[in-house]
């Protein structure tokens, strides 16, 4: 058996998870108290498998869960009998045939290059290229809420050492300035990630910005501040501020990432695999790199597998500057074992074939395509 047939794709499963948050996930565009989200095993002729995971959020993308488990099946087969040492080309296709589900996507590719790795006995992040591979540390969220229970938390993952803050925005811009301030009056060390989910006109962003300015509330990044379509909003909020703009809805295809960087209509990226795909992502990180933007990597709700495979974007690909890894620190349970692993803020790389971990599996309703 030659190496390329060592590597042929033999079974691809899937099955639905329930993952409850510690507490309620309150954004501009919609709100979450369990993540309904698939995870995927993929195995390979050698013995090898991989992991990935489905985390569709449907305020924010439209996917959910259901779609997912309908769409997975003629993907699944798609994959069967092809080598993974293909991957690229496997992404390509896979990318061809799901443009409207790329959280699905997503959990495919993540199953795929997990199984590749394992057989290939290197770290996801290897992959990549390595170039980055350190302990990073991440910000935390904060959701839209009362201020005293805000204020609250903040001060206790403040205690656990978290430094820099990402508050959700954009729902009412006069309660949003009074939440950040008191965030920051409490605790005076920390700075801030702004998120407002395309809550926001943009007069309100600068009257917004205007006030944070005027209270010298350190804020280090504005993510998202007018909706997706609201292109001259978003061009005009960029051209008036002097803190620097994410793209993160505006930012779903290599396409919409070229369009921006030709308007120069913002100064970072927030990329996320659940919103593009894997693949997609890394198209994107190397045209941002290429063309002098800066980068943030975010996610859904979701677990330490598709976290884990961001977590792997950054060891490998390196220039993030912006790390909003907190996702899984925010759900009730952890169903994952071995993989990276957070102490405090920070972000410990794992040195284990793929992505190190493993999950238990529901044979329940597990859907298997072999
Ligand atoms: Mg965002």
């Amino acid at each position: 058996m030659t190496r390329v047939d060592e590597f042929r794709i033999t079974k691809v499963e899937a099955w639905p998870v329930v993952l409850p948050l510690l507490e309620p996930f309150i954004v501009a565009s919609g709100s979450m108290t369990v993540a309904h989200n698939v995870f995927v095993r993929i195995q390979l002729q050698n013995g090898a498998h991989g992991f990935g995971e489905m985390a569709p959020f449907p305020d924010i993308s439209g996917e959910d869960q259901a779609g997912c488990l309908v769409a997975f099946p003629s993907a699944a087969r798609s994959l069967l009998g092809q080598s993974a040492l293909h991957w690229r080309q496997l992404a390509h296709e896979l990318f061809e045939g799901t443009l409207k589900v790329p959280a699905m996507r997503c959990g495919l590719e993540t199953a795929l290059l997990d199984a590749l790795c394992r057989g290939m006995g290197i770290p996801l992040w290897a992959l990549w290229g390595g170039a980055d591979v350190r302990i990073r540390t991440t910000d935390v969220t904060l959701p839209i809420g009362e201020i005293e229970q805000i204020v609250e938390t903040a001060r206790r993952w403040f205690d656990r050492g978290f430094r820099v803050f990402k508050m959700k925005v954009g729902r009412d811009v006069e309660a949003d300035i009074q939440r950040v301030e008191a965030v920051y009056r409490s605790l005076p060390a920390a700075s801030f990630v702004i998120d407002a989910n395309q809550g926001f006109t943009a007069d309100q962003t600068l009257l917004f910005l205007d006030a944070v300015h005027r209270r010298r509330i350190p804020v280090l990044l504005l993510e998202q501040p007018v909706h997706r379509d609201d292109w001259d909003g978003l061009l005009h909020v960029h051209q008036q501020s002097s803190i620097p703009i994410a793209a993160d809805e505006s930012v779903r295809s290599l396409a919409d990432a070229e369009r921006l960087i030709r308007d120069r209509a913002v100064d970072v990226f927030n990329v996320k695999i659940t919103k593009c795909g894997v693949m997609e992502s890394v198209n994107i990180v190397n045209l941002a790199r290429a063309s002098g933007l800066r980068l943030m990597i975010g996610g859904m709700v979701e677990s330490r597998v598709a976290m884990g495979c961001s977590l792997s974007l950054v060891l490998g690909i390196g220039g993030f500057d912006f790390i909003d890894l907190d996702m899984p620190l925010l759900l009730a349970l952890d169903p994952v074992v071995g993989g990276y692993r957070y102490e405090g803020h920070e972000l410990h790389p794992w040195k284990t074939p793929g992505l190190g971990l493993e999950l238990p599996s529901d044979s329940l309703q597990t859907v298997v395509i072999q």
